[in-house]
């Protein structure tokens, strides 16, 4: 099993829109893999290649409930081919953005055309829960997060509160340096 680092705000690559996927050989093949690890060991239950800092256009995700059988869905080059009128809101939070809730308003069905681990193209519907975890992660592929569908003054707020954090992590990090004061 290999997890690898989730990157959080307020890291400017989690801003990069993805590369397409090319090709599906070994090293793909091994994303996935990872990916899978991180977002079960996370836990999430949908992640983007971005947020292990790949840019590449590729999703993970596993709904299934904790008593049921793992369900993995991997998602390549995914598009929203088609999304409803109607909406539907939904607490959301983010691996990205670790201990921030909010609800965000999206169309409650989409399709979406993506290609499989063979190679083949294949278009699924998806309502409630699916719906809204993969609108999420098709926004990562694009460099958007959940954040950009609340308002300013809340996003604001928590951007300042993740610049923050990080700064305070890196006066941590000078801190654990080799001192005399461990001597
Ligand atoms: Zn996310």
């Amino acid at each position: 099993m290999t997890t690898r680092y989730i990157i959080i705000l307020p890291d400017k690559r989690l801003r990069l829109a993805s590369e397409p996927v090319k090709a599906i050989d070994k090293e793909l093949r091994r994303l996935v893999d990872d990916m899978f690890d991180t977002m079960y060991e996370a836990p999430g239950i949908g992640l983007a290649a971005i947020q292990v800092a790949v840019p590449k256009r590729v999703v993970t995700v596993d709904i299934a409930k904790k008593d049921e059988p793992k369900q993995p869905q991997v998602f390549i080059n995914p598009v929203v081919s088609w999304a409803s009128e109607e909406t539907a809101t939904y607490e959301e939070g983010c691996l990205s953005i670790p201990d921030y809730y909010e609800e965000v308003t999206r169309p409650v069905a989409v399709k979406v055309k993506f290609m499989d681990l063979s190679g083949k193209t294949q278009e699924i519907e998806a309502t409630g829960l699916l719906a809204t975890c993969l609108q999420h992660e098709i926004d990562h592929t694009n460099g958007v997060l959940f954040i950009d569908h609340i308002s300013k003054l809340k996003r604001d707020l928590v951007t300042k509160k993740f610049k923050k954090a990080a700064k305070r992590a890196d006066g941590d990090k000078t801190r654990v340096e080799p001192s005399t004061r461990d001597l």
